[in-house]
């Protein structure tokens, strides 16, 4: 292998595969991952909203072919609803197109997209940042010299901690892949609850008719020294509505991953180095979806690449770009968590929050959008005047 190449993109998820796949159609690119198969295991609960929804959620991204086109067999299940349940058991539902995906069949589809368009694909490798390039050790173990590095190797990103970022604020996931479950399968369903989802929130995610993903995912600071399994058990268990969906359903697969919370990351940009996707924290904070701001971001940072390497535009470019395309959707769900991280600490206040919002407004919520009620009270400073 050629140690002098022009690009090399460390993680072959959505934001790698993505920027590799752009590049690759001007330059001579190389793309890492230590997965021995590209997309698996799988990280995810595989929720993406049709293409039109996304171009609401983020007015002002060029949504790349890779969230409008996605082939059929990428695509398990369709879901028309969002359902949203406080901890009191009261819910309320709005209607959202979309798709679940297989994400082992849709980042190798990605990583075989990148491939046809030029790249060379490197699995069960894993990079290194040293002086001048990258360490590979596995199984195409060796030496790079790149003229660029594009770090998409997700939540705990070597580049990034390599540019002198400190360790994002995370949400801490786990996930079941259950079967024989009893929900409805048109609606993605969320639950908040100090007791069942602390910091956090717990899903199901429709598969099919009786398979679903349900997880919970929870910051670390409000587990007080519960094991997040047990979280995740207690949920499927007792919740008093979840349970009766979930109770008799059987586990086929465990999986725990990390889900940035707090927004852009210090620097996504140093010297010959951009981050993009979860290494750079491009998660909407108000749902943890990260799929589709992790592609538009692969799409900016493999421009940028060529941009840079072909005419010698500076790469603080990228930075301009990013914010343009969607950092006022990024910044106000980091925005929306800060306010309503108080209320998470008692269920009281999630009922009086949840009481306060139609389901329109909830749906922007989730658009990183604040509806007035969010602007008007003070639920960062633990409002104690709204009853239920
Ligand atoms: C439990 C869970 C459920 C989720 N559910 C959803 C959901 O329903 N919808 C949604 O939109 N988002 C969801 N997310 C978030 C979503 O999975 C991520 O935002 C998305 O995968 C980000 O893509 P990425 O390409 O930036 O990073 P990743 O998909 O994390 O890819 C990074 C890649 O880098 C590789 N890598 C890391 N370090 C190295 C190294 N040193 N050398 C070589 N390779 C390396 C990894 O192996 C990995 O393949 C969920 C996350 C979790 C944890």
């Amino acid at each position: 292998m050629r140690e002098d190449i022009q690009l090399a993109v460390v993680g072959a998820g959505p934001a790698g595969s993505t920027a590799a796949l752009v590049a690759a159609r001007e330059l001579d690119v190389v793309l890492i991952d230590r997965k021995s198969e590209i997309g698996s295991p799988v990280q995810c609960g595989g929720f993406l909203p049709e293409a039109w929804e996304l171009e609401a959620l983020l007015p002002r991204a060029g949504l790349p072919d890779a969230l409008r086109e996605i082939p059929e067999h990428c695509i398990l299940h369709r879901t028309q609803l969002q359902r949203i349940y406080s901890p009191s058991g009261k819910s309320k539902e709005f209607a959202v197109a979309g798709r679940v995906i297989d994400r082992r069949a849709f980042d190798r589809h990605l990583a075989s997209q990148a491939a046809r368009a030029g790249a060379r694909i490197l699995p069960a490798t894993r990079a290194t940042l040293v002086e001048g390039g990258l360490e590979l050790s596995g199984h195409y173990a060796g030496r790079l010299r790149p003229q660029m590095i594009i770090g998409a190797d997700g939540p705990s990103s070597i580049v990034s901690r390599y540019m002198g970022n400190p360790a994002q604020e995370v949400g801490i996931c786990q996930e079941y892949e259950m079967t024989d479950v009893d929900i409805d399968s048109d609606a993605a369903e969320m639950f908040f609850s100090a007791r069942y989802a602390p910091g956090g929130y717990a899903w199901i995610i429709p598969l099919g008719p009786d398979r679903a993903n349900v997880g919970v995912g929870v910051r670390a600071s409000y587990l007080s020294g519960q094991r997040l399994s047990d979280v995740l058990q207690r949920f499927v268990q007792d919740h008093p509505q979840a349970s009766k969906k979930l109770a008799s359903g059987e586990v086929l697969a465990v999986m725990r991953g990390l889900v940035p919370a707090g927004g852009t990351v210090g620097s996504i940009q140093k010297g010959n180095m951009i981050l993009a996707g979860d290494a750079a924290g491009h998660v909407l904070a108000t749902s943890g979806g990260g799929i589709p701001l992790a592609v538009v971001a692969g799409r900016i940072a493999g421009q940028s690449a060529i941009d840079h390497l072909q005419s010698g535009t500076p790469l603080q470019e990228y930075l301009s770009s990013i914010g343009q395309e969607f950092g006022r959707e990024l910044d106000r769900s980091v925005q929306i968590r800060k306010m309503v991280d108080v209320a998470m600490r008692s269920d009281r206040l999630i009922n009086a929050l949840f009481a306060a919002l139609s389901p329109e407004q909830m749906k922007s919520v989730m658009r990183a959008q604040i509806p007035s009620p969010l602007r008007s009270r003070h639920w960062a400073d633990g409002d104690r005047s709204d009853k239920e």
